[in-house]
């Protein structure tokens, strides 16, 4: 693989998420709603975590490297309907039309009706979580994108070639002229991070707006996000939010980095509120979303045992705990002026 110049690395603040969606529908409107086949193609999602996400149980369906570095083709394939679930169409023309356009609002339904066993969406587990209500109830939102990895398993697994990744900044993408829609890529993508378009018998996928980064402008689900939970910028650049945040505070940890791909994607863990001992009782000293659970998802590496992703996240809660003190008793901090974000320039430095 070329040697990589500068590398374009994303930052998000998982405890500012809202779910709201704007990243999901600011990429959606600018790059896949145009083309047939696209429909189903959400290259930046946000799932409920706790949840099987999009696509359904991704994180099962294999891929990545094995111990010798060679990269897993054995992943079974997700399928359209299965695992993304069906499109929906909408009775508007009955409804809307037939007898005058008097009927309400309440006989709109989607058809096919969404409540078989294999129903699923994008957001099908929205908000459901784990625990027990109001006890230890627990979940937080999960934005995803390609992962524009440092040692792309997508790159690895194609033949062709199709898949390559730029020199100028690291940005991976699919050379739609030469993909023969083999889906090698989407066997070997452990984040099942590439869709298949089965119009254009193509792979398809987040392409970092690449136009706009040329610019020097943001990605969409950047400068559109309501939470202003991302930061972008260049791995090199150490005056950038995005180096503070990984390298200097170190408050940032990959998704899964047991894959082996060397995301460059960053998520500050999510703290979150003590249990109730019993519902209306006591609170204790327990954080509501497990320790364990979040270090079973973030990392620093490959190698890192999950007993130090525990500590790790436990590191970086007490770092932002820390920091988040001091500008309660008065003192400033610049953790916690980068993680408020007051401006897109905070946000947006390439
Ligand atoms: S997330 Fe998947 S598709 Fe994106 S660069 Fe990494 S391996 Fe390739
Ligand atoms: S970087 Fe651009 S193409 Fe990728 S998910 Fe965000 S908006 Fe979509
Ligand atoms: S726009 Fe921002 S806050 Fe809203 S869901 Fe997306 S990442 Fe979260």
């Amino acid at each position: 693989m070329a040697t990589i110049q500068k590398q374009v690395r994303m930052v998000f603040d998982l405890n500012k998420c809202l779910g709201c969606h704007t990243c999901t529908m600011a990429c959606k409107t600018m790059w896949t709603d145009r083309n047939e086949g696209q429909m189903y193609m959400y290259w930046n999602n946000v799932e409920t975590h706790p949840g099987e996400g999009y696509p359904r149980k991704w994180e099962t369906l294999g891929g990545g490297f094995d111990a010798n570095g060679n990269v897993i083709l054995s992943a079974p394939l997700p399928e359209i309907v299965a695992s993304y679930g069906a499109a929906w169409e909408y009775n508007f023309d009955a409804v809307l039309k037939a007898g005058g356009g008097s009927a309400t609002a309440g006989q709109v339904i989607p058809i096919p009706s969404p409540d078989g066993s294999n129903a699923y969406a994008s957001n099908w587990q929205e908000d459901i979580g784990a625990g027990t209500s109001p006890s230890d109830a627990h979940y937080f939102y999960l934005p995803r994108i390609c992962n524009h990895c440092s040692n792309p398993a997508c790159v690895a697994a194609c033949p062709r070639g199709a898949v390559y990744k730029r020199e100028e900044d690291g940005i991976v993408l699919i050379d739609q002229s030469r993909c023969r829609g083999y889906r090698y890529c989407l066997k070997g993508c452990p984040y099942k991070k590439i869709y298949w378009n089965p119009e254009e018998k193509k792979s398809q996928k987040c392409i970092f707006c690449y136009p706009r980064i040329e610019q020097g402008q943001g990605n969409f689900c950047v400068t559109q996000c309501a939470g202003r939970i991302r930061w972008v910028g260049y791995a090199q650049n150490t005056a950038s939010n995005v180096y503070k945040l990984v390298e200097v505070w170190r408050v940032g940890l990959r998704l899964h980095p047991e894959f082996g791909t060397e995301p460059n994607t960053f998520y500050i863990p999510p703290l979150s509120p003590p249990t109730f001992a019993s519902p209306g009782g006591p609170v204790t000293n327990t954080r509501r979303i497990p320790t364990d659970t979040l270090a079973k998802l973030f990392g620093d590496n490959a190698q890192q045992t999950h007993a130090e992703r525990v500590a790790r996240i436990e590191e970086i809660f007490d770092i932002i705990e820390t920091e988040r003190a001091k500008v309660k008793a008065g003192s400033s901090s610049e953790l916690i002026d980068i993680l408020v974000s007051v401006s897109e320039t905070d946000r947006v430095q390439l």
